[in-house]
């Protein structure tokens, strides 16, 4: 079997194109609605500057203003918490996200800091707020965050429909707060069974093969060998590697050996092109979503 490819890129696109079609019908309501994103960075770290670029880069194709706050390293966690509190009180910032990580000389609680964010503008969906709804199951209230919302919606566009991940088995390989976490509750929340793993779990090749659909965020190139893999699974690959070829040439790998994988696998994720453009699609699609929550329906009903 070769897996057929999850396009990420396409997918993306696809939603990017929905955001900008709703924007318009909302437009022609309410002219003057431009949503906007306030985007903290701390530092100038270079990868931090092309993630910025490449979120800014598609917000403006869809019709969304990104105002980049940069903030040097000197910056303090209380200067940083300030900041956060102005954004808050911006009636014009719809969503906030700080990009990670904060590169300060100061000591910077960075969980702290996300608390701070307006729970309605935390389009990352990070807070402890939006967190816990999400571990509640409180699932239309919650901003979800944007990679493992990316994941969800790659699934869905194999599946055809959310209502035939019930009753599939699960398993994400990882539990930070950005992914796994997250992904492993989103799943839940939508009846798969879900086994979350990390690096204290054993037996984690047996635990992957019971997967119907494997999520793999660990950071760790090629971890995930073919097999690891249930025949016919589907392979959602969030890690992003960088690893340099005996040419020396620098290139992009996943969590999950992906030549390996395709051999076993129904579908599959290439990274580049996976879950990557999933994540900026899911982050500007947020920041539109809460804009017409907080402004633009706010705006009508008055
Ligand atoms: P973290 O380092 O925060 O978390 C990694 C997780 O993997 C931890 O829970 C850790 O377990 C687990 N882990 C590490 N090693 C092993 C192992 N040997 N076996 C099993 N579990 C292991 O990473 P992130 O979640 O932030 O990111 C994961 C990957 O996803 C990275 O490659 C990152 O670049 C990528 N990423 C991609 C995004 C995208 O847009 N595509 C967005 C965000 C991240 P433990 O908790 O026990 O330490």
């Amino acid at each position: 079997m070769v897996a057929e490819l999850i396009d990420g890129k396409a997918i993306s696109q696809q939603i990017v194109h929905e955001v900008r079609t709703e924007l318009d019908v909302v437009r022609q309501k309410v002219p003057t609605f431009t949503p906007c994103l306030a985007i903290v960075q701390v530092g100038d770290r270079k990868d931090s500057e092309v993630y910025i670029r490449n979120k800014a880069k598609l917000a403006e194709d869809i019709g969304v203003e990104v105002k980049v706050i940069k903030l040097p390293r000197s910056t303090t966690q209380q200067q940083l918490e300030d900041t956060i509190d102005q954004l808050n009180a911006d009636d014009a910032v719809d969503g906030i996200i700080i990009q990670l990580p904060a590169d300060s000389e100061h000591p910077i609680e960075t969980h702290h800091v996300i608390d701070k964010i307006s729970h309605a503008k935390d389009v990352d969906g990070l807070t402890r707020e939006n967190a816990g709804r999400l571990a509640r199951g409180e699932l239309d209230h919650a901003i979800l965050p944007c990679t493992p919302y990316g994941c969800l919606l790659l699934v869905k566009n194999v599946l055809g429909d959310y209502s035939k991940i019930a009753g599939k088995r699960v398993v994400v390989i990882g539990r930070s707060k950005i992914v796994g976490l997250p992904a492993s509750a989103l799943f839940l929340w939508h009846n798969a069974t879900v086994t979350t793993c990390h690096s204290k779990t054993a037996n984690l090749k047996e635990q992957c093969l019971q997967a119907d659909i494997l999520i793999v965020a660990i950071g760790s190139s090629k971890f995930v060998k073919g097999d690891w893999i249930k025949p016919g699974a589907i392979v959602i690959d969030c890690g992003i590697n960088v690893d340099v070829t005996p040419e020396g040439k620098r290139v992009l790998t996943g969590d999950v050996d992906f030549a390996q994988a395709k051999e076993v696998a129904s579908h599959i994720t290439p990274v580049p092109g996976g879950v990557g453009p999933m994540t900026v699609a899911m982050l500007l699609h947020n920041t539109f979503t809460q804009g017409v929550a907080r402004r633009v329906e706010g705006f009508i009903s008055e």
